[in-house]
């Protein structure tokens, strides 16, 4: 069990989306350092062992959890199966996510689908599920990961109607959880280095570190993200002391975003 820094923590639940690798495995890690018990959940559980292993090494307790974030059936199981091995999750960070970029007039319907699936779907029915845990303890935290993108990226119609859907999503949510104790925001992010951002450097036919250089010339604090940057804004929103905010996009791109 974790010692807990953060005041109130320690014993709560969080369900981090997307855990096996990139954001989402640093979310789960400084959640987990923060004092909660981290579900770790990805489309293959197996993906997040190493996740788990590194939060249990520093003294913290996780699991690793299997779902299609996008499937019903499969959010519910996972969430008995996070019930059952940690208890009742209050914490819920929606990060899991996909790209299928390509202009609109060339973009496959299937690929529209698939991306709106994950990222919005899959943050409604995350969300759902929690609410009955959140309303139980009086208490609660949605954190939604957004994009920069969400403001508009040529080549990513898709990805970027999910993230303003998310976006949308979030302060609905926050709304209507607002009453049982529970705050609900977003985490919108520029160029943070993960594998998705490498996977878009040979898309684009460069190395990745020319294509990291190229973002940080654009990027006020003159370099890119790092996935511990966007953790950090997350703990924010999950900890005591953010309970008086709620409905926000916090835009961590390094600088202003227009
Ligand atoms: P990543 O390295 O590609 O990791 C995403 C994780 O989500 C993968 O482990 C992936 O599993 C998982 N996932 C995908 N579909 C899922 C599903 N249906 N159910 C459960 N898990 C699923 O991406 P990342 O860069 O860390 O991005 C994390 C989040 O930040 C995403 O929402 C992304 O849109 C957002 N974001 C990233 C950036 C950036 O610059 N990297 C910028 C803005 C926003 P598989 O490996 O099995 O697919």
């Amino acid at each position: 069990m974790s010692e807990g820094t953060s005041e109130g923590a320690t014993g709560r639940v969080a369900i981090v989306t997307g855990a096996a690798r990139g954001i989402g495995a640093r979310i789960a890690m400084r959640l987990a350092a923060d004092g909660f018990a981290v579900a770790a959940l990805d489309v293959e559980a197996a993906a997040c062992e190493h996740t788990v292993s590194q939060i249990e090494a520093a003294g913290g307790r996780a699991l690793a959890v299997s779902a299609d974030v996008a499937d019903e059936a499969s959010v519910a199981a996972a969430y008995e199966r996070v019930v059952a091995g940690l208890g009742a999750p209050t914490v819920l960070v929606n990060n899991a996510g996909i790209t299928r970029d390509a202009m609109a007039h060339k973009m496959a319907v299937d690929d529209f689908d698939a991306v709106l699936g994950v990222h919005v779907r899959g943050a409604f029915l995350m969300s759902r599920a929690l609410r009955p845990h959140v309303a139980a303890a009086g208490w609660g935290r949605v954190v939604n990961i957004s994009s920069t993108s969400a403001l508009g990226n040529a080549g990513q119609a898709n990805y970027s109607a999910a993230k303003a859907g998310v976006q949308g999503l979030t302060k609905t949510l926050a709304l209507e959880f607002g009453r049982l104790g529970a705050t609900v925001n977003a985490v919108a992010p520029g160029f943070i280095v993960t594998d998705m951002t490498a996977a878009t450097a040979q898309r684009l036919g460069l190395s990745f570190e020319e294509f990291q250089t190229a973002a940080a010339a654009q990027i006020a604090v003159g370099r890119v993200g790092q996935p511990d940057d966007i953790a950090a804004a997350v703990a924010y929103f999950a900890s005591e002391g953010a309970g008086f905010v709620s409905g926000q996009v916090l835009y961590v791109a390094g600088g202003p975003v227009a």
